[in-house]
């Protein structure tokens, strides 16, 4: 145990390192490019962090979910764009272990190391519905032909693997595990998206994609439940992020308010400031401990799906509110784009979507909440 905690603890300061030298210096410049300057995805790779949860018998760290989650709160502090980025692939590789045969596993898991893995599901015709999607395998012998297109995938493009969702019948989902590698297989566009401009948002095109049985998810017709994990893996990942993002409003805040004057007093002794600034604190705390609950659970083999949905649902509103709050107390200064305010309010917005709209997240809570009380 104390062993562990070492562990954790030293893989922490060094991610507190890391973030403050290699990722917050370049936090603007991340946005404005929509790059990873200052070779910072190779610098994250060389550190290991793209191993992160991978389990140690397949070469990783095999970090548990509380320490991945504290992970990449202090990422997202320095940048919330990096930290989504391993946020998307650590949810990836998560249930590559939890639904993949060991065939799979032990083709995939260790070059997880070098090799960034995605999660698409979501096509123009199917998003919130994952029935309305088109893409589809039909099993011949003992291949699988995979047809179709999915878009908006995080780290679409950069990743090289992609866990895809497709039909295997009319009303049955399923996931396969296809490699950029594979002939008939073709990156599609990027988006142009407002926030986490840094993490690269893009399409994948399948055209007769011919895989082995193995590279089969879980079994024809889990799709559902593989897509529900992910999400709930991926829910409790953003509420760090989240709350690393209200961090970094809440330091760039009490500078300013700190320094500048009305008249000769520091505007944090006004209290129309104050209660801004009590209510962002508000806010960065109650998704902190909505997420490490959530975290807590999944690690003690319980039921996390509604505090996982309840971190990411109550935490992407909650900074957004927050990030308009900062923008308000640096007054012009926050207006403008040579600030990082105005981006940390559109890095927060995508999370309102991304991993699941919290229109359906508040559905999913709500009907959690109802069944268990009757
Ligand atoms: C930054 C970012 C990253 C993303 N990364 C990925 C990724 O890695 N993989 C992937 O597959 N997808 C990804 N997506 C896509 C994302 O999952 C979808 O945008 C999301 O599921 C919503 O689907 P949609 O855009 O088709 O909207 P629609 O489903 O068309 O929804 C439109 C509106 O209707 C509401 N609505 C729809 N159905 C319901 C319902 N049943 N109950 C209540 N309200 C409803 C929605 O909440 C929304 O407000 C990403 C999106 C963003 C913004």
């Amino acid at each position: 145990m104390d062993q562990l905690k070492t562990r954790e603890e030293i893989l922490l300061r060094m991610v507190k390192s890391f973030t403050e030298n290699e990722v917050a210096p370049f936090d603007s410049e991340i946005d404005q490019t929509r790059s990873y300057v200052n070779n910072l995805l190779e610098k994250v790779h060389d550190a290991g962090f793209y191993s992160l949860v991978t389990p140690e018998e397949y070469g990783g760290a095999g970090f548990d979910g509380r320490t991945s989650a504290k992970v990449l709160n202090i990422l997202a502090k320095g940048n919330a764009s990096i930290a989504v980025t391993l946020e998307g692939h650590y949810k990836s590789v998560e249930q590559i272990v939890k639904y993949g045969n060991d065939k799979l596993k032990a083709k995939y898991l260790p070059q997880s190391a070098d090799r960034i893995i995605a999660f698409p599901m979501t096509e123009p015709t199917g998003g919130s519905n994952p029935m309305g999607i088109n893409s589809h395998a039909e099993k011949h012998g003992d291949s699988w032909i995979i047809n179709g297109d999915k878009i908006m995938i995080t780290n679409g493009g950069l990743a090289e693997i992609y866990c895809a969702m497709v039909k295997t019948a009319p009303t049955e989902l399923s996931f396969f595990v296809v490699d950029q590698d594979m002939d008939g297989f073709k990156f599609g566009k990027q988006e142009k998206f407002l926030g986490l401009t840094g993490c690269p948002i893009g399409e994948i095109l399948m055209d007769n994609i011919e895989v082995d049985e193995y590279h089969l998810l879980g079994k024809v017709g889990m799709g559902p439940e593989i897509g529900n994990s992910a999400h709930d893996d991926a829910r409790v990942l953003m509420g760090a992020v989240l709350t690393g993002i209200m961090e970094h409003q809440l330091d760039i805040v009490s500078e300013y308010a700190t320094q500048r004057k009305a008249m000769d007093t520091p505007i944090i002794e006004l209290q129309t400031i104050q209660r801004k600034v009590a209510d962002m604190t508000i806010a960065k705390e109650t998704t902190k401990l909505l997420y490490q609950q959530a975290a807590i659970m999944k690690d003690s083999g319980q039921d996390y799906e509604q505090e996982a949905a309840m971190a990411k649902a109550h935490g992407s509103r909650a900074a957004v509110k927050s990030g308009d709050d900062a923008l308000q107390i640096l007054g012009g200064y926050g207006y403008s784009l040579e600030y990082p305010v105005e981006h940390l309010i559109r890095d927060a917005r995508a999370m309102e979507l991304a991993e699941g709209s919290v229109e359906k997240m508040r559905t999913e809570i709500a009907l959690i909440e109802a069944k268990s009380r009757v």
